[in-house]
């Protein structure tokens, strides 16, 4: 072997007449029997090795952000959503740890079909609880669909009877379905039918369903409008309840605002 032909981080090892990695002190060839022949092949010394699996993680981790990202992009349609996860939650909601609970118990509860219906009064963090299972979800690379009615309708409305069909179908594409304030669309003919639709269609593909809302569970259970209460017949069925009695956010906001506001004009009066 012509020693010349070395690299300057490789040598030549004489016991083996192999060229050996200056740097780790393993073999960057191997001998091999072929047809009775033997042959010297190329490999990876131990340090070009871990050099090469590091990239390789390395790159695997950067797809999986990619897809984490995607994932978020195509789930999370409103911005301020991506702000819902436990990271930030501030303790203010005591009935948080259920939302660990469904997120660490998901194979459970796919397999199940059981989702969470929550409710309680306006701003005490029902969607914030929601939007943590989602972002949680995701993190893990799970698609977790999180919408409501009134941007299911705005797009439905426009589209004609098959695209529509079609429209409701793909959000079972998604392993969870998230649906914000059910109850505040509008009650026309039209809208009541197309929730019921997006629902029902749940149900049938026994997909879990979180749903949140601001009515309560007696005025669920209640209603003696028909259509709401076959919508609601079947949330109630699949959607386990959970009272969500959070401090009012956006009241404790305001209070908070008008604070500071007196701290900076030293003359205001609310
Ligand atoms: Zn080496």
């Amino acid at each position: 072997m012509n020693t010349n032909c070395l690299l300057k981080d490789e040598y030549l090892n004489e016991t083996d007449g192999l060229i050996y990695c200056s740097n780790c002190h393993t073999p960057k060839q191997i001998l091999i029997e072929l047809d009775n022949n033997l042959q010297i092949r190329n490999i990876r010394c131990k340090c070009r090795l871990k050099a090469y699996e590091n990239e390789q993680s390395e790159q695997l981790q950067r797809k999986q952000m990619m897809k984490i990202k995607f994932l978020r992009a195509n789930c999370l349609q409103d911005n301020t959503l991506y702000d819902y996860s436990f990271a930030n939650d501030t303790g203010i909601n005591p009935q948080m740890h259920y939302a660990h609970d469904y997120v660490d118990n998901w194979d459970k509860m796919k397999t199940s079909s059981l989702g969470l219906l929550l409710w309680g009064d306006v701003g005490t963090g029902k969607s914030f609880f929601a939007g943590c299972i989602a972002n949680a979800l995701i993190d893990k690379g799970i698609p977790a669909m999180m919408t409501n009615f009134s941007r299911i309708l705005n797009t439905i409305s426009i589209m004609n009877p098959t695209d529509r069909n079609k429209f409701i179908d793909s959000l079972n594409n998604y392993p969870l379905l998230i649906l914000d304030d059910l109850g505040i669309e509008r009650s026309s003919e039209f809208a009541l039918e197309q929730v019921f639709h997006v629902i029902d269609s749940r149900y049938r593909s026994k997909l879990p369903l979180i749903v949140t809302t601001n009515l309560t569970l007696n005025e669920m259970k209640n209603t003696s409008n028909i259509a709401k209460h076959r919508i609601y017949d079947r949330v109630l069925e699949r959607c386990v309840p959970i009272k969500i009695n959070g401090i009012n956010l956006r009241e404790e906001n305001a209070k908070n605002n008008i604070k500071t506001v007196k701290n900076i004009f030293s003359s205001y009066t609310a």
